[in-house]
């Protein structure tokens, strides 16, 4: 993965990095005792630490000056008295990328984002409710450094030494990555068990901040009364809460992201609340339509083939249309093509 050439790097701070990712090891790994939310807390405070150090330690062996913050204000002198700002880990990211080519996929970079936000909020504010989200956030990080160490960093490394040393913090690393992940797998596997006891496996749909198919749809929060809480839905694995609303801007890849429009309208209910692409746990290979008021999928509701307008199954035409799509279909195949661009009249987008 090094390119030839590229400078050699400084063994102290692989070192640090390492260091800080024993500790979030050590707070994460339930093998050695049980995880709080004070150890939740100090494995994202030292794993953000590892991520700074450990993503710039790269960035100086492509070349110094990619760790300052302003490249127009690297100058030997502020390298060497370390007087400068340096450049945040959002930055770090996009120039590992973008100019050393270390390949970083979306969801890394969305996770690394996600854990600077979550330290930052645990700085100020400590814990609410979601020390599992975190936590969930926070595995995936430590496998991505896990991986970035062995692949970017140890073949820089000058010395022999150095290079055992750290390959042999590595492997113990992987061991406990992998004793917190196998914890996560049987923890996902008895919340399995349990949503299908409780036959709730029809309203269990894949949650947005974990990705484990556990967000259940009007589900109070452990240990509040029931009543109030219709509109919400409760993730079994992180604890996350997740609204009507919240849930339809996020489940709606057939209609304008983000908008809720008449194109969500749940053909039960009637209200806005129809989600496209939803995974649920009774047959997660097929996403469906899925309304999160009725907490109810649609498997027969698909896409309309010209506009994406959600419609009930095939028309009369045998594919699926919506009843404007139909009409339109209609009076093309009686009129020959209706369509009018502006650019018949002579028109240009200059003109607007
Ligand atoms: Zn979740
Ligand atoms: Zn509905
Ligand atoms: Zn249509």
């Amino acid at each position: 993965m090094k390119p030839s050439g590229a400078p050699q790097l400084d063994f102290p701070p692989v070192r640090n990095g390492l260091d800080y990712l024993a500790s979030v090891v050590a707070h994460l790994d339930e093998s050695q005792s049980g995880v709080t939310p004070r150890d939740v807390k100090y494995a994202v405070l030292h794993l953000q630490a590892a991520v700074e150090v450990l993503l710039k330690a790269r960035l100086f062996a492509e070349h110094w000056t990619l760790v300052f913050a302003d490249l127009n204000h690297a100058t030997p002198n502020r390298r060497d008295s370390a007087d400068f700002k340096s450049v945040t880990t959002e930055a770090a990211v996009t120039r590992l990328r973008n100019i050393v080519g270390v390949p970083i996929s979306d969801e890394e970079q969305k996770a690394l984002k996600k854990l600077s936000e979550d330290r930052n909020k645990l700085q100020h504010f400590g814990f609410t409710h979601d020390a599992h989200a975190v936590e969930v956030r926070a595995a995936v990080v430590l496998d991505f450094l896990i991986r970035f160490c062995d692949e970017q960093l140890v073949a820089g490394l000058a010395d022999a030494e150095e290079q055992r040393e750290t390959k042999a913090g590595l492997r113990l690393l992987r061991e406990g990555l992998g004793n917190i992940e196998s914890f996560a797998r049987e923890r996902m596997n008895r919340i399995g068990a349990e949503l299908k006891d409780e036959g709730v496996e029809n309203r269990t749909i894949k949650c947005p901040s974990c990705d484990k198919l556990a967000l259940v749809l009007r589900q109070s929060p452990a240990g509040t009364a029931p009543d109030d809480w219709a509109d919400v839905a409760t993730c079994r694995y992180c604890s996350e809460l997740w609204d009507t609303e919240e849930l339809v801007g996020y489940f709606n890849e057939h209609g304008r992201p983000e908008e809720i429009t008449e194109w969500n309208a749940c053909p039960q209910c009637d209200s806005w609340s129809l989600g496209s692409g939803v995974p649920v746990r009774s047959n997660p290979e097929k996403p469906v339509f899925f309304c999160f008021s009725c907490a109810i999928g649609f498997p027969t509701v698909v896409p309309c083939v010209r506009c994406d307008r959600p419609v009930d199954g095939p028309g009369v035409t045998g594919a699926a249309y919506c009843g404007l799509c139909e009409m339109y279909l209609e009076d093309e195949q009686r009129d020959g093509p209706s369509h009018e661009s502006p650019e018949d009249y002579g028109y240009t987008e200059e003109w607007g």
